[in-house]
């Protein structure tokens, strides 16, 4: 049985009073005893709202983001043993928007996999396609490579602790969702795809959640196509009964 994962992803959004609100709100409510709910919050509120969540079993921290180095002269970041240090339990790595705007490539994403597991923190791993590879439907080799480029060569007790999130780009943050179809069709290509690279086992029991403009209209049929164990969210994971109704939407 597949953990069933609803994370949120707030990421620059909510000034601190509205966080320890939000967190507070989620971490209060009837969770359904299946569902792992992930909070992605800035990481000045880290600390603070992982004490928060540890109230509920079913809700987690994540940080956003993790330098791919141990400590050093990188003025500005933070590195896995700091999140480690705060009992940070997951990371978000290679989010689209990292991937454009901070210059993330597969390579060093591959690095910041390696020091978040070796430093014991649960990754939730991005992929996706922009629009124009979709459009020349070459978004599974796309996805792949991606794959291929930062998780390739992890043995299983590291796979253990990879979720992978497909988020075509195409779909964040604008409004148009993957059809349940086109998830179900990029999830079973990854779950394929795992096989091939780390077995059976770990293909079958990896989680694999979709993101993309997820709203409570539409996550009971996407969460409900047999390869889609849930959802990475960000607009709608901001507000207390948009994210709640999702998180019941399994
Ligand atoms: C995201 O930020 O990962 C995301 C999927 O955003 P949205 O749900 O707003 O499209």
């Amino acid at each position: 049985m597949r953990k069933k994962i609803a994370a949120g992803n707030w990421k620059m959004n909510k000034n601190y009073g509205e966080a320890i609100e939000l967190a507070s709100s989620i971490t209060n409510a009837q969770v359904p005893e299946d569902v792992t709910v992930i909070l992605g919050v800035p990481y000045i509120y880290l600390k603070e709202i992982n004490e928060i969540a540890k109230a509920n079993p079913n809700v987690f921290v994540s940080a956003q983001n993790v330098h791919q180095k141990e400590n050093g002269a990188y003025t500005g970041e933070i590195s896995a043993p700091m999140l480690k240090s705060i009992d940070v339990p997951y990371v978000i790595i290679g989010h689209s928007e990292r991937r454009e705007y901070n210059c993330e490539t597969p390579e060093i994403l591959k690095e910041k996999v390696r020091i978040a597991l070796d430093n014991g923190l649960d990754v939730i791993f991005c992929c996706g396609e922009p629009l124009e590879i979709r459009k020349k439907n070459e978004h599974e080799s796309y996805v792949k490579d991606q794959i291929e480029k930062s998780l390739a060569g992890l043995g299983d007790e590291d796979m253990k602790r990879i979720t992978v999130a497909y988020e075509p780009i195409w779909a964040i943050g604008t409004g148009e969702t993957a059809s349940p179809a086109q998830a179900q069709a990029m999830h079973k290509a990854i779950r394929d795809y795992l096989k091939e690279l780390f077995g059976e086992k770990i293909a079958e029991e990896t989680a694999i959640l979709y993101g993309g403009s997820v709203k409570p209209s539409n996550a009971v049929e996407i969460f409900g196509q047999e390869d889609v164990d849930g959802g990475l969210v960000g607009g709608a994971s901001m507000k207390t009964d948009s994210f709640l109704d999702i998180i019941k939407s399994f």
